[in-house]
């Protein structure tokens, strides 16, 4: 059956050039910069009712997703998680009203990066891939690993030795090809390279490919018809590779498109570890492009020790335009915040949602942050699957 989905072509934000979204295409051959997927969008199109919509998951967004085909689709249930809105922590670093927190600790595989696999490994099957690789920092690792078995594909995986064993762990059960590579994810992403000249496996490094931002841009449309498109005025995400802060604004711009939206008030903040922060250091340098973080600090926020990320300028731009900031905590107030919003909340977030807690504290106490404004962050992964290093 037809998705009906809008897709109609790529696009590199860079040099304009287009692709075609029939084929397989990586990123832009022309500059090396990630290629965004387009959709043909008006204002006919009708915006949803958060009451009246099925949540049976991120595929009800299938109009704004890449598959063309509905056989093609490979879901395990991702998507459509709840936004909580949790007064407790929030009045007890003096927050004017209470914080919201998109709840992505619920999808399959336990963090977000479902999302972007699920889109991915989908589109992908649908252009007759059989073999994915990724390098990762554990999360992105088992949500292929789950979607290349539910779609009977070959997977391999490449994560750094340090990561938590919960993660080779349950790439491994899914019958994929783990590899543990001495160093960061980046590390991992040049010995995946070096492999992959003999496999010719489908690469789906972050923003390597165009799909799985298109994933995690659902975040930003049900964020929307969740808060009955009153949308908040500031959302703090964990920065790695920057697929959702990206997808999220990307999300924004296609609803005020279809005329779902007027103004955005959203500013866009990128939280990075004060170790591992090269996003920060090129907001506060001005610069439009990050460079390499040389020998990024251990942290138990595996998912923000990216030294590079591939979409860096898209990053930047998107902070920019949004009139956001990028922030970095250090990793003990990382945490603290995991541990003091534990007691008063009942939620053990990953490491990455908490260093966003430690941000807001942190911004909260600048004074970066107005009393009447609606404060949102995205919890991006279950806390568990970390035990073993905050333990440590
Ligand atoms: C990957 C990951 C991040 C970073 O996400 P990006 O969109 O790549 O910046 C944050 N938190 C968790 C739990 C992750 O797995």
């Amino acid at each position: 059956m037809n998705t009906g989905s809008r897709l109609s072509h790529l696009t590199c934000l860079s040099c304009g050039g287009e692709y075609d979204a029939h084929i397989l295409n990586n990123y832009c051959q022309q500059c090396s910069q990630p290629l965004v997927a387009r959709y043909n969008l008006n204002n006919q199109i009708k915006r949803p009712v958060w009451s009246t919509m099925s949540r049976s998951g991120m595929w009800e967004w299938k109009e704004f997703l890449p598959v063309f085909r509905s056989e093609n689709i490979i879901s395990l249930g991702e998507g459509m998680t709840e936004v909580r809105s949790l007064s407790g922590w929030a009045k007890g670093i003096g927050l004017g009203r209470p914080l919201l927190m998109k709840d992505e600790s619920t999808n399959p595989t336990g963090s977000f990066k479902a999302r972007g696999m699920s889109a991915a490994v989908s589109k992908a099957v649908e252009l007759g891939v059989r073999h994915f690789c990724t390098p990762t920092a554990g999360n992105a690792g088992s949500a292929l690993a789950a979607y290349a078995a539910l779609a009977g594909t070959k997977a391999s995986v490449f994560m750094p030795k340090q990561t938590p064993k919960m993660f080779s762990f349950d790439v491994s059960l899914m019958d994929a090809d783990v590899y543990m590579v001495e160093g960061t994810i980046r590390d991992a992403g040049l010995l995946m390279a070096e492999k992959n000249k003999e496999w010719g496996a489908w690469d789906v490094s972050t923003l390597k490919e165009p799909y799985r931002l298109e994933g995690k841009k659902t975040m930003g449309y049900e964020l929307a018809v969740q808060l009955n498109f009153k949308l908040p005025d500031v959302i703090f995400y964990p920065t790695g590779g920057g697929t959702g802060l990206i997808g999220i604004w990307k999300a924004f711009k296609e609803m005020q498109a279809m005329g779902w939206i007027d103004e955005i008030p959203t500013r866009m903040v990128a939280v990075q570890m004060e170790g591992c922060a090269p996003i920060v250091k090129a907001w506060q340098q001005g610069s439009d492009s990050s460079e390499v973080w040389n020998e990024p600090a251990e942290t138990a926020a595996n998912g923000l020790r990216v030294p590079k990320a591939f979409g860096d300028k898209l990053i930047l731009t998107t902070l920019q335009e949004s009139k956001g900031f990028a922030i970095s905590v250090s990793e003990s107030e990382m945490l603290t915040e995991l541990k003091s919003f534990a007691i008063v909340e009942g939620h053990f977030v990953s490491p990455e949602g908490a260093a966003c807690l430690a941000a807001i504290k942190k911004s909260k106490s600048d004074g970066d942050l107005d009393d009447s404004w609606d404060i949102a962050f995205i919890q991006t992964g279950k806390g568990y699957k970390y035990a073993e290093n905050l333990w440590a």
